[in-house]
Order: C-alpha cells, then sequence, then structure tokens
C-alpha cells in the first residue's frame, strides 16, 4: 500500500531498535501491505520489548496466519488471549478468541464484568455522554478539544478523563515516532493512533 510510510518507520526502527512503537507502526504498514512475514517479524519484535503488548499478539496472530503459519497463529493466540485477558484488553482478546475459534478451538470460558460496559444499555444523565473509551456516563467536555469533524466526534463521545490519557499518550506518539506536523502522511498517522486509543472506530 505506503511505500513512503513503510520506509519512513523502517528508517526509524533502525535507528532506534528499542523503539516498541515504531516496530508495531511498521508491523501494521506491512500486515496492510499484505507483507505478512515482514509484518509478523515486527510484532515479535514487539513482543520482545514488551511482552504484555496484547495488540501485538492478536497482530502477530493474523500475520501469521495469512502467511499460512497456522500452527504458529494458534499458539500466538493462546498465549495472546491469556495475556489480554489477564490485563482487560477486551478487543485483542475477543479478536484472539474468534482466530481460535476459526482453527476449531473453545477459548477458554471468561468471567467478563466489562463486557456489561458499552453504549446505550448505561443510563445517562442530562448533558452526560457515555464516553466511548472507558464506557462510564459522564459531562462532556466544555469545547471540542480541536477544530473538525474528528474534533466534534471526540467531544460527542470522548469524557475529558479519556481525552487528558490520550493527550499523554499523543505525546509519546509524536515523540516515538518523531512525527512532523508539516507533513500531512504524519497527521494521518497521528489521527490513526488517536481514533484507535479512544476506541472511535
Ligand atoms: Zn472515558
Amino acid at each position: 500500500m505506503d511505500d513512503a510510510r513503510i520506509a519512513q518507520f523502517r528508517k526509524m526502527t533502525e535507528a532506534d531498535p528499542a523503539n516498541e512503537l515504531g516496530h508495531f507502526s511498521l508491523g501494521q504498514a506491512l500486515l496492510e501491505a499484505k507483507q505478512y512475514k515482514e509484518a509478523a517479524t515486527c510484532f515479535e519484535r514487539v513482543i520482545e520489548l514488551n511482552d504484555q503488548n496484547s495488540k501485538a499478539y492478536h497482530l502477530l496472530a493474523l500475520a501469521q496466519n495469512a502467511a499460512g503459519e497456522r500452527s504458529k497463529a494458534l499458539g500466538t493466540a493462546r498465549l495472546g488471549f491469556d495475556i489480554a485477558h489477564s490485563r482487560g484488553d477486551i478487543r485483542p482478546r475477543d479478536g484472539l478468541a474468534a482466530l481460535m475459534r476459526m482453527f476449531g478451538e473453545e477459548p477458554p470460558e471468561v468471567d467478563d464484568p466489562v463486557r456489561a460496559k458499552p453504549g446505550p444499555a448505561i443510563k445517562t444523565g442530562e448533558g452526560q455522554i457515555t464516553c466511548r473509551r472507558c464506557g462510564a456516563a459522564k459531562a462532556p467536555m466544555a469545547e471540542r478539544p480541536f477544530k473538525g469533524e474528528l474534533g466534534e466526534r471526540v467531544l460527542a463521545s470522548i469524557c475529558p478523563d479519556c481525552w487528558r490519557e490520550w493527550l499523554f499518550m499523543g505525546t509519546k506518539v509524536i515523540n516515538e515516532l518523531r512525527l512532523d506536523f508539516a507533513n500531512p502522511q504524519h497527521g494521518r498517522v497521528y489521527d490513526q493512533h488517536l481514533r484507535e486509543f479512544l476506541r472511535l472506530d
């Protein structure tokens, strides 16, 4: 798909081999470009750097499966499932469970108080929003945090606490990926991380 983006991330990981987010982003870009073997290598590296990164297990299992390495993919899915569950990372866990089922294996039964969380089931008081990220009903931010359609969406669906968490994480993304907002491509990378972190997609 996007060779320039791949080259940018590749350069970044070569310059700083311990850059977890760099390897993760390179893996994602390679996965989108259907370069599954190399994507898998990136996610393996991410897990070497941080063995609690459940999203990396999920994407590694997908990459291994797409590369035709089904037994490896199942092993990764089992391992990642446990880690994702113990950390409360619902989305990667459900993704890994779906993958295990695809291989004909029923994932372990799990107790899930969090599952009752999202959406309209929660009663919102007047003037409150249900936050897409944490599921709580809270008063919204006083105004949209930045201009444009995405800013409106954040205002309508993200609570002030989660937004503050993103500001911290967003700074990390900018620093670790060395984003330069003069470059529109970098802006898109930033927005993609924002949408994922805030579960806007
Ligand atoms: Zn929230």
